[in-house]
């Protein structure tokens, strides 16, 4: 009987397994020298608040347990997770990018996970204790550690991060992880001025986020946010592999809001984000 239990609980799990799985999508990636592929996804996509389409801010490397921001998306996470601890490295404490810590209570309750650090600033850390977990808002605390990010923190696989602050209204973190043979930069929530240039040089993969199309510049500066045109311009300058843009207005419209033929016109290795998207570096 306990044994039939045990089944119907993990039936759940399994069945988004499986959806997970018909849902993804490939982007073809090269595979790096160590012989080794690592297998990243953007869970989700969108900026500010979830469309049809695209749920707000999470990156997952399943093998190694490492997720970048908690948005509206962090809900694809449990079926994701290939490890027994996770780590969880915030941004900033924007709710498009931290709502979905709310989402691992049972993961957490089952014991599915049996570890998960969130690393941040301390305001960051703080809002989310104090404010997200507040009584009145979302009265259990999961078991999480809450941990000051270190100037530099080991991740898994021997990788490194590393993090510059950004301009964004309340600030923001962009990450960088060096790990012996590759390396990969998640930028979100920034302005786009070019001063990440030496921060994300030559990595093999920048996701970057890009809330707006080209035109909105004054906007963009005055909310925090970037429009294609300088980012392609420094991925260029810094001699990074590929680019992936993320963190797309949910208003946008159109399938091509950036114009991505021009856009690869100054850097060739440009893409649009999609949920679900995995790459292989
Ligand atoms: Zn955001
Ligand atoms: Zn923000």
């Amino acid at each position: 009987m306990n044994s039939l239990r045990g089944i119907v609980a993990v039936l759940p799990a399994f069945r988004f397994r499986l959806m997970y799985l018909r849902i993804k999508i490939v982007l073809g990636g090269s595979s790096k020298t160590d012989g080794r592929i690592m297998k990243l996804i953007l869970l989700g996509t969108g900026g500010y608040h979830p469309n049809n389409v695209r749920h707000t801010a999470c990156v997952m490397i399943p093998e190694i347990g490492l997720i970048f921001d908690a948005g509206s998306s962090f809900f694809r996470v449990p079926a994701c997770v290939q490890t027994e601890d996770v780590q969880i490295v915030l941004s900033h404490a924007h709710l498009d990018h931290t709502c979905g810590l709310t989402f691992f209570l049972p993961t957490l309750l089952r014991g599915d996970v049996k570890s998960a650090q969130v690393y941040g600033d301390d305001k960051t850390l703080n809002a989310v204790r104090e404010h997200l977990f507040s009584d009145e808002i979302f009265p259990i605390l999961p078991d999480y550690q809450f941990v000051t990010i270190p100037e530099s923190l080991p991740v898994g696989g021997e990788g490194l991060l590393t993090h510059i602050s950004q301009p964004h209204p309340g600030g923001s973190l962009g990450f960088r992880v060096d790990w012996p043979g590759r390396s990969l930069a998640y930028l979100t929530d920034t302005h786009c001025d070019g001063s990440a240039v030496e921060f994300v040089r030559e990595v093999d993969v920048l996701i970057h986020e890009c809330n707006f199309p080209d035109g909105y510049e004054e906007f963009a500066q005055k909310t925090g946010h970037s429009t294609p045109s300088p980012v392609v311009k420094m991925a260029r300058e810094a001699g990074v592999g590929r680019l992936i843009l993320t963190h797309l207005d949910p208003t946008l419209e159109g399938d091509d809001p950036f114009y991505l033929s021009a856009m690869r016109d100054i850097f060739p290795q440009t893409d649009v984000a999609t949920d679900l998207l995995e790459l292989d570096f």
